[in-house]
């Protein structure tokens, strides 16, 4: 779903405005993906998928809650105005730096090793905890993401739930929440399997228990010829779940959900510029100025973006679209393994613009410094109006933290 109002006139004057590469996110689009999950009681967006701080702030205005899986998601969280108690810890370690974080500021944790419950005990004495269970099987649109099964390291094992509980309270720890997520991009069955497995699991917690948590992992399209998720059947699936526990805790149990790709996904655009076009034999190469430092997913998971040409028409050819990286893989349009997978564009010539679509998540939060590139500037269009939320990084802030010790 693309939104209609980043067409390619707005689009082109945005790059002439802010220079390319560029991520484009439209409001709007994020904010009708929130109010579509009105069927959960909380939607705590998983801020990895991307951790720029306006857009913490729009999904805080829309009432949203939030996760952060490390120290660093800790701070943006405050930083972008959410209260220490509308933050949750999500992790299968801390790391020192996230445990004196989650000390300092009460935050609540989500546990998904055995490990951490003695270490927060030491620093939260009688906390409140959410267990993460791994169901024993998982499912994401790849293998790398992937959260559930013997081969994922996320989650407590389903057979040790009950010596976690029993290790929890010997702790004094209460635990009040189970959680499970178990892939980016799941099927529809897999994540309803999953929520039969922790409806069961509540069995040994109801007296404590308050709270559900179905994890993140809606899927998007990313093709038009992708299936629509049936959010609501899904919804529903999760509340027929939750009544049933609450009739034999009698007690009201919240259900959350922590979307992260499903919120933000579709709302962006990365606009980048053709720099060169050429032939190399059979293949033609167009060459633009974005590349996998801005969006590693087609290099890492062979992940299909649908990329177009702004106000190019003419007769469509086959071509590879690759970026300014000294790395061959540095390539947008390849299949999971890498080979490459060209794609229909009108002719172009270097000066034109391509827009990529459906980045607004794990594009900017994936981004590196490869190459010494700078990490791109972005931009918020809110209907008619629009403002940089980031800017473009500057070269002295590449090299900032050796300059001065050399
Ligand atoms: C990555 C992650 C999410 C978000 O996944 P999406 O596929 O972006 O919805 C939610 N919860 C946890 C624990 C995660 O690790």
């Amino acid at each position: 779903m693309r939104p209609a109002i980043l067409d390619d006139a707005r689009l082109s004057a945005l790059a002439r405005e802010h220079g390319t590469p560029l991520f484009v996110y439209d409001a709007a689009t994020i904010c009708a993906r929130y109010a579509e999950l009105s069927g959960f009681d909380v939607v705590r967006y998983a801020q990895k998928a991307n951790p720029n701080l306006s857009l913490l702030a729009l999904l805080r205005e829309c009432g949203a809650a939030i996760d952060a899986v490390s120290a660093g998601e800790i701070e943006r969280a405050l930083a972008a105005g959410f209260a220490p108690n509308e933050i949750v810890y999500t992790a299968d370690l801390f790391d020192r730096a996230a445990l004196e974080g989650v000390a300092r500021h009460g935050i609540h944790v989500n546990v998904g090793s055995r490990d951490m419950l003695a270490q927060l005990a030491a620093v939260q004495p009688r906390a409140d905890v959410t267990l993460r269970i791994n169901p024993g099987f998982g499912h994401g649109h790849h293998r790398k993401v992937t959260t559930g099964g013997s081969d994922s390291k996320h989650g407590i094992w389903h057979e040790e739930l009950p010596v976690a509980i029993d290790q929890a309270r010997e702790f004094g720890l209460r635990v009040v929440g189970l959680h499970l997520h178990v892939g980016s991009g799941a099927s529809f069955s897999r994540l309803v399997r999953a929520g039969l497995e922790l409806v069961h699991a509540a069995e040994r917690v109801e007296t404590t228990l308050s709270s559900i948590s179905a994890g993140g992992g809606l899927p998007v399209r990313y093709r038009a010829t992708d299936r629509e998720f049936p959010l609501e059947r899904y919804a529903e699936s999760w509340r027929a779940g939750v009544r049933s526990i609450e009739a034999r805790a009698r007690r009201p149990i919240s259900l959350e959900i922590e979307p992260g790709r499903w919120l933000v996904a579709e709302s962006g655009v990365l606009v980048t510029e053709v720099r060169a076009t050429k032939r190399q034999g059979e293949r033609e190469f167009v060459l633009v100025d974005a590349g996998f430092h801005n969006l590693i997913r087609p290099t890492l998971y062979g992940a299909y973006h649908e990329i177009r040409a702004l106000a190019k028409l003419g007769p469509e050819r086959a071509v590879v679209v690759a970026g300014p990286l000294c790395e061959s893989s540095d390539v947008f349009t390849q299949v999971p393994g890498g080979a490459l997978a060209p794609i229909l564009l009108p002719p172009l010539v270097a000066g034109d613009l391509l827009a990529i679509h459906d980045v607004g998540a794990y594009g900017t939060s994936m981004a590196s410094n490869y190459n010494s590139q700078p990490i791109a500037a972005e931009v918020l269009v809110d209907g008619e109006r629009s403002r940089l939320i980031r800017r473009r990084q500057r070269f002295d802030e590449l090299f900032a933290p050796e300059r001065e010790l050399l």
